[in-house]
């Protein structure tokens, strides 16, 4: 690396991460934090709340056992957004309730500034929510770096979609129009599939144009992708949507020995689930296994749950499925299961409730095809496992990111094929004969083998990506360089633009 000589001489760059309050943007995070504090004079802090923290301790006490330090500064979690004690998260309130977590979001201003101001770190890597730390950053003289959970593909798809409003013109909820202005090949949605706040005014709609603005405005940004994968959609992003970015993923293929430990925090069931689910993966032939999951925080009404259950048991395959329990997380509900079905499946089916170590799992030989929501984590630990995928989108960007799956890279198949929509008072029931023929058709059908072939080819390249000379692994490398450089200017007297 150009600057580990003089690094090592040089004062600590001292890098505040600072995530939002969701397990899939805290994750990435401290993987790239996790990172930063592998190079000589690099002192990362993430600066979160304490319950966040928690899900993050084993990873950070892996990276310290390595060597590899980062250390935490906690604030409160806002008592105003009238959360009981230690709910701190998307994923632990049920979706009527997460405008209480958006407002968090709003009320923690004031705690970035004071600690931001107080402790005037070298550089803020931020979450894309809290906008204003652009602002404070300037103010300064330091740079902020906006970090994006979502992927370059659903980032243009939807900032495209903002400014041309093309979804406003058509007939109907389920026509079908073609994304404009975007690179590569023609992709069509269809408004019901679109993320709520393109289809009504919600919390995002109102912060759109501040969030836009500080992205723009600040010094670049970090995304958990790598250019081998979207490189037509980072080319186009670089032009039109930041100053500069850096593509540094996909961050689960960092740390191979630390992937069962990511997200789960200490406690002794996300423990127990560890060591069960490695337990019952290590008696299954390779590829025998479907794995289950739809990301942190999404959940099902019971009624879906159990089309699921008669679903998955009538497919034949085995299965690893992670049922959320879809509320603060001290009451596991079971009412949706079908009678006697949990005694049918047993010993081909294993449900885990809460949290199970996707990464790993992902990993492991035995699961041949995800089941997912389409969130971008999962699908970049998919990919980075060389696993093809059953897609089931659910909210948000997951229906615009599972386009780049199943139309553009061809590494998966839809579920159901029936009306889909983002919005939950309109979702559709997928019965069960539904998910056993997806599933069969997937594992009996010719597709499998030739989408088992070209995830294990990305799997390659992302692996590539991230390791020594990677893309991935020169730009996290070029934006901690440039960092330095711009701690040496901003200590002879220039200012950050
Ligand atoms: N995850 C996990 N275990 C679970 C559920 C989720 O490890 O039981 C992790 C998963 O590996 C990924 C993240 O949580 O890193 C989910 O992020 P994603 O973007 O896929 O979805 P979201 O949670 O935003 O819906």
């Amino acid at each position: 690396m150009a600057l580990s000589g003089e690094e090592a001489r040089a004062p600590k760059l001292r890098v505040f991460f600072i995530p939002f309050f969701a397990t899939s943007h805290i994750i990435p995070m401290t993987d790239i934090a996790c990172q930063f504090a592998k190079r000589p004079s690099v002192e990362p802090t993430m600066v979160i709340t304490a319950a966040n923290a928690a899900l993050i301790r084993p990873t950070l006490d892996h990276s310290a056992s390595s060597g590899h330090t980062v250390q935490l500064l906690l604030y409160p979690f806002p008592s105003a957004a009238h959360l009981p004690s230690g709910i701190e998260n998307l994923g632990s309130v049920s979706s009527d309730e997460s405008w209480k977590i958006y407002k968090a979001v709003d009320l923690s201003r004031d705690a970035h500034d004071r600690i931001i101001r107080e402790h005037t770190p070298d550089a803020i890597i931020s979450d894309i929510p809290f906008w204003w730390t652009t602002a404070i950053a300037k103010d300064l003289g330091i740079p902020r770096i906006t970090f994006h959970a979502a992927g370059v593909f659903p980032q243009c798809v939807m900032n495209n979609l903002v400014k041309n409003r093309v979804h406003d013109h058509v007939p109907t909820d389920s026509h079908q129009f073609t994304i404009p202005d975007l690179p590569g090949p023609s992709i069509e949605m269809v408004k019901s599939e679109l993320p709520e706040f393109l289809k009504q005014r919600n919390h995002l709609t109102r912060a759109w144009d501040d969030l836009k603005k500080s992205q723009l405005e600040s010094y670049g940004v970090v995304v958990n992708t790598f250019y081998e994968l979207e490189h037509e959609y980072c080319d186009y992003y670089r032009e039109v949507d930041c100053q500069r970015a850096w593509f540094v993923g996909p961050v689960a293929l960092y740390d191979e020995q630390g992937k069962a430990g990511r997200g789960g925090g200490e406690s002794e069931a996300a423990r127990e689930n560890r060591e069960r689910c490695m337990r019952w993966l290590g008696g299954k032939e390779a590829g025998s296994v479907i794995f289950v999951c739809f990301g942190s925080w999404c959940c099902f009404e019971d009624e879906q749950l159990r089309e699921m259950a008669l679903g998955l048991e009538a497919s034949g395959m085995e299965f690893l499925w992670v049922v959320r329990s879809g509320d603060h997380g001290e009451h596991v509900k079971t009412e949706w299961m079908p009678e006697g079905w949990e005694e049918r499946v047993k010993g081909k089916g294993l449900v885990v409730r809460g949290w199970a170590p996707q990464a790993a799992i992902l990993d492991h030989e035995a699961v041949g095809v995800f089941m997912t929501h389409c969130g971008w984590n999962s699908l970049l630990e998919g990919l980075g496992s060389g696993k093809p995928m059953l897609t089931w989108p659910l909210a948000f960007d997951h229906f615009i990111s599972e386009r780049l799956m199943v139309e553009v890279l061809k590494v998966g198949v839809r579920v159901w094929d029936g009306f889909r929509s983002t919005s939950e008072k309109e979702k559709v029931v997928v019965p069960a004969e539904a998910i056993e023929n997806a599933v069969r058709k997937f594992m009996e059908g010719g597709e499998r083998e030739k989408m088992r072939k070209r995830a294990a080819e990305w799997a390659e390249i992302a692996g590539a990506a991230v390791a020594e000379g990677g893309s991935s692994y020169k730009d996290l490398n070029s934006l901690i360089d440039e960092l330095f450089v711009l701690q040496h200017e901003r200590k002879n007297g220039k200012h950050i633009e």
